[in-house]
């Protein structure tokens, strides 16, 4: 869909909430979700986020009103695959108006915007760029099945020193992949787990 990224950005849903995985944990934060992603993970959970609808195209300073309605300075850019797009207008506006601005991404399109803290999420079905991961402040890699521990293994190796690190279980194989991540947390105590703590809590 043709949009001018200086005014417009497809948004699929955004709302303030409290971040409920990876290093951010426990934050309050506006999450913005981005409209569209052509990744096509198999165990998605927002499948809804895959297609861009023009209604979803929203005015960047109609966006920055409603998240300046609430108290957190912390944003998150998240998706879909939010790095579809050129984010320089969206990040420099939040940006002016102090916010630290965080962002999800597979990490399979080059970096635009400024941003505070990169998360990547490397996925199988269109694996990340090496230059997204060597700039990645945090690796957050999905255990769904066995083979996942060596992939985050592969990706940790493009990452910096600097790189906090975590395995997160997709949540539909939670029961049977937990135990296995735990046991592989001790042996390899670089990791760390992250949990999907905003649906325990019950909370988007
Ligand atoms: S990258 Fe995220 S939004 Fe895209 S298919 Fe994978 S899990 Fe779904």
């Amino acid at each position: 869909m043709q949009f001018n990224p200086s005014t417009h950005i497809p948004v699929m849903e955004h709302f303030y909430t409290i971040q409920g995985e990876g290093f951010y944990t426990g934050h309050a934060a506006y999450f913005i979700r981005l409209a569209g992603c052509d990744v096509g993970c198999v165990w998605c959970d927002v499948k809804e986020s895959w297609t861009v609808e023009e209604q979803q195209l929203m005015l960047i300073d109609d966006l920055l009103k409603e998240v300046l309605k609430y108290p957190g300075r912390l944003i998150v850019i998240t998706g879909g695959e939010p790095l579809m797009y050129d984010l320089s207008f969206l990040t420099q506006t939040l940006k002016a108006n102090g916010f630290q601005i965080n962002i999800e991404t597979s990490g399979a399109y080059p970096i635009s915007g400024t941003l505070d803290w990169i998360c990547v999420s490397p996925k199988k079905f269109k694996a990340p760029l090496k230059e997204v991961l060597a700039k990645a402040n945090e690796l957050k890699c999905i255990i769904f099945n066995k083979s996942d521990f060596e992939f985050a293994e592969q990706n940790c190796l493009l990452a910096t020193k600097d790189c906090v690190l975590y395995l997160q279980t997709e949540w539909s194989k939670q029961e049977q992949m937990l135990p296995l991540m735990i046991d592989y947390v001790k042996a390899h105590p670089q990791w760390k787990i992250s949990l999907q703590t905003h649906k325990y809590l019950n909370i988007p």
